[in-house]
């Protein structure tokens, strides 16, 4: 089975790692700042903010924007659930609006009809590793004196323009194993606002500059040395990583038939942390797929107000048809940098051989 995704550590994590060990400095320490300064020019932004995990990091950059109870922020429904989950965590309330069809994406049209008095924030998610309209986004925001919080979780490298992804705003990345590059667990806060990142800093820690001397209500969302050591190295080699993505995405595009391709929005670099294709029969075809030994993924099955804790939440009689199809449609297939040029042409083959069993998508290139 060729793997939908699949972390490619080596020698030089495992040196760094191992070096880290034998300096005993395991939790944050020199490496994190390493890191942190490293990702921030990586990104284009004079400041970057580790913390455990994307959804600490979410967290924490609302709760930095000033989002609190009674609040409203935008984002949409067809992402991973922690981009609305993280808003529930500070008492404020996720605004839903819908994606547009071809970049998967906030659509920018749809956001000014959801601000009221109590929008606080709007959060675009860059999927699968295309940005969103981020300039049509900050337009809105800066008109309307609103934050913006793009979730960068899958578009490390990523952007418009030349500009990278994570320095609009703030960007909130994810280090978790199978994003473009990893730490373990793991994420980071990008921004060129420096009085915000201090404000992330002093809550990352206990609100404690001084040791044991508490100035705020902080908690412990830490990333460690360790899981910063093989930031480190996948830091590295991320260029390496996402240009492999990329050349394999193109010979995805060039060669598959009777399935729907991803769409590049106009200046956009495409990371391609998923190479995404809409088809019929989606269940059905990724079943297919697996019997031809091809992983798939789905993300995501069902949009976020369609999700347990959010239809308890009353979301549930909420409709957002383009991520609900979307959700009935979307399949992914591998396209990690550790895929060998044989198993990309066994993608094609088993992809193309399942669309002609199953029926061409309507926005399918016609067969040559
Ligand atoms: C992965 C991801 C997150 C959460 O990141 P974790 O590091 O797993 O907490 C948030 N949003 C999106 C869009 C993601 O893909």
């Amino acid at each position: 089975m060729i793997p939908i995704a699949r972390p490619l550590l080596g020698p030089e994590e495992q040196a760094l790692v191992a070096e880290t060990l034998a300096s005993g400095s395991l939790a944050q320490g020199p490496r994190v700042r390493e890191l942190e300064e490293r990702f921030a020019a990586f990104v284009g932004v004079p400041h970057a903010v580790a913390t455990s995990s994307g959804t600490t990091a979410l967290y924490l950059a609302l709760l930095a924007a000033g989002v609190g109870p009674e609040d409203e922020v935008i984002t949409v429904p067809f992402t991973f659930i922690a981009s609305a989950t993280s808003v529930l965590y500070t008492g404020a309330h996720p605004v839903f609006v819908d994606v547009e069809p071809g970049s998967f994406n906030i659509d920018p049209a749809r956001v000014e009809a959801a601000i009221t008095p109590r929008t606080r924030a709007v959060m675009p998610v860059s999927l699968y590793g295309q940005p969103a309209d981020l300039p049509a986004i900050e337009a809105i925001t800066e008109r309307r004196g609103l934050a913006l919080i793009e979730d960068a979780a899958q578009s490390h490298g990523a952007a418009l323009d030349g500009r990278r992804s994570g320095s609009w705003g703030q960007g909130v990345f994810s280090f978790y194993p199978t994003k473009n590059m990893t730490t373990g667990e793991g994420g980071m806060i990008t921004t060129a606002d420096a009085d915000l990142a201090e404000w992330a800093r002093l809550r990352r820690e206990h609100g404690m500059k001084i040791r044991y001397h508490h100035e705020v209500l902080g908690y412990n969302f830490r990333m460690t040395d360790i899981h910063a050591a093989i930031g480190l190295a996948q830091l590295d080699k991320l260029p390496a990583f996402n240009a492999r993505r990329i050349a394999i995405a193109a010979r995805y595009t060039a060669s598959l038939q009777g399935v729907a391709t991803p769409r590049l929005s106009p200046g956009a670099t495409h990371v391609f942390h998923q190479y995404t294709l809409r088809v019929l029969r989606r269940d059905a075809f990724a079943e297919r797929l697996r019997e031809r030994g091809v992983g798939t993924g789905v993300y995501y099955p069902i949009p976020v107000h369609r999700q347990k804790p959010f239809i308890e939440l009353g979301y549930g009689d909420q409709s957002y048809p383009v991520s609900e199809q979307l959700s009935e449609e979307v399949v992914s297939i591998p396209v990690h940098p550790g895929l060998r040029d044989e198993e990309v042409d066994a993608v094609i083959e088993a992809v193309n051989a399942t669309a002609a069993e199953l029926g061409s998508h309507p926005e399918s290139r016609v067969a040559a």
